[in-house]
């Protein structure tokens, strides 16, 4: 039996241990804080009845990889579906405005409904729909030094168009400035939403924490098919000869004893562990924050899961029964502000687009993910190392390596899967 150590526990980790255990080989999964999931968990806080996630996670019916890997798992029961595409969006005025998908064969069911988004008038409709049309015709050749805005403005999408779509799908998936995304990140994941049939474009969430939801099966299935997790330990050096790592030293014992080595540690965690020259690539990434805001109110008037915000700071409001989460993504000029003064950005929008005022609500807790995710951007994107490293027996994993895709669940589901086959094929040879 082959024998390999995974490091890190975040979904890239966990999703590379669950593949390699159905295979049959004796996993180690080594994690240094006390629980899986790295940057998709949930917790309870202190004095309430909710688990509450450190933020929000969507997933997409294009997200092939993760819906596998919680197939896998047995924890795709665990997640709630949308039949065809629905997204409720609000403008300031309060208006609610639906970007639909239509009961008619696809693809029409996706134009015809955006023909009928009211965010934009007829002819605007029209021209998001000229480009959609011609997404699947546009070399990534062509996009390889644009940003997104840049790209967007070249389609002749105004920019009533660019805040009142384009942008909205933008900053949800890249989490940043469509400044400084890479246009043909966002070109890959466009086509992947829209031309990968019905359900590909079809928001999926979570019915419970993101612990219930799918960390806690996946550490069951690692270790019923024999794998061992070992939580707060941290990997403290990772020892190197000759082109094979001999020695995987953590702060509480020396691991000599496997054959390979899949390290799923975020970037900023493998430059202290692994010299660069080691890697086919760079690791030249800047982070962008997230900020997720829990507000427990006195009535929820919130008939829908989820809300998209147009124009506002406030990009989505998670509707859970009795509390309600909005997110703002890209929200580093935020990190520095204090409590009461997120609360208070919020509460002013809160009352603009939905009519709640601040003294319905009765408790509320922030939650800054300041590294929440790199920026794709048009420098970082081609230097991004693959999972193939110079080192024989290592393979890498985590949402920043090449999958050509954004800093999502995807990308770390993909890199675990690519990672896991690659050590296998590697070493089965
Ligand atoms: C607030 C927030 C909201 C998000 N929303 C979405 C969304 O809606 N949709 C979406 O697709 N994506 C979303 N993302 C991005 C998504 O969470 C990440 O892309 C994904 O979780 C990354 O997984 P990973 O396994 O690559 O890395 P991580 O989750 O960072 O896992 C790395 C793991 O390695 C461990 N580790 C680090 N150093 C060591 C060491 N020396 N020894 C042992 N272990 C170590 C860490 O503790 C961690 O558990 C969001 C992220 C955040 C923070």
């Amino acid at each position: 039996m082959k024998k390999c150590i995974v490091i890190g526990g975040g979904i890239a980790g966990l999703t590379a241990a669950s593949y390699l255990v159905n295979d049959g080989t004796k996993v180690t999964l080594l994690e240094s804080s006390p629980k899986l999931g790295g940057r998709a968990y949930s917790f309870k806080l202190p004095g309430k009845n909710e688990t509450i996630d450190n933020g929000q996670h969507i997933l997409m019916g294009c997200y092939r990889d993760t819906l596998s890997f919680l197939k896998l798992i047995g924890a795709d029961k665990n997640f709630s579906f949308q039949k065809r595409l629905s997204i409720t969006f609000i403008n300031p005025a309060g208006q609610k405005l639906k970007l639909k998908s239509l009961p008619i064969p696809y693809p029409l069911n996706l134009l015809t409904g955006f023909l009928k988004y009211k965010a934009l008038n007829f002819k605007e409709r029209l021209k998001v729909i000229k480009l959609m049309l011609k997404l699947p015709f546009i070399s990534h050749r062509s996009l390889v030094k644009k940003n997104v805005f840049e790209w967007l403005t070249d389609e002749n999408q105004s920019e009533k168009i660019i805040n009142s779509f384009w942008e909205m799908i933008a900053v949800g998936a890249l989490n940043t400035n469509i400044n400084k995304a890479s246009a043909a990140v966002f070109h890959n994941i466009l086509v992947q939403m829209f031309y990968g049939g019905n359900i590909a474009s079809t928001i999926i969430l979570p019915k419970y924490g993101l612990t219930e939801s799918y960390v806690n099966n996946a550490k069951d299935y690692i270790e019923q098919q024999g794998g061992e997790v070992i939580l707060s330990d941290k990997v403290e050096k990772i020892v190197i000869d000759q082109n094979e790592v001999k020695e995987i030293k953590t702060a509480k014992r020396i691991y000599s004893d496997f054959d390979f080595v899949i390290s799923a540690l975020p970037p900023y965690s493998i430059e202290k562990l692994i010299p660069s020259g080691y890697l086919n690539g760079e690791i030249n990434f800047t982070y962008s924050s997230i900020l997720n805001v829990h507000i427990w109110l006195k009535k929820n008037p919130f008939n829908e899961k989820f809300y998209g915000l147009l124009n506002s700071p406030v990009h989505w409001i998670f509707n859970k029964g009795t509390l309600i989460n909005l997110v703002i993504s890209n929200a580093g000029y935020l990190m520095d502000k204090t409590d009461n003064e997120l609360l208070n950005v919020c509460t002013t929008e809160l009352n603009k687009y939905c009519n709640i005022d601040e003294n319905e609500i009765t408790d509320f807790k922030i939650l800054k993910e300041k590294r929440a995710t790199f920026i794709p951007s048009v420098d970082s994107v081609y230097t991004r190392p693959p999972s193939r490293t110079e080192i024989n027996n290592l393979f890498l994993a985590g949402d920043w390596t090449d999958t050509g895709l954004p800093s999502t669940i995807e990308s770390a589901a993909k890199s675990g899967r690519v990672a896991s086959e690659l050590a296998l094929g590697n070493i089965q040879t």
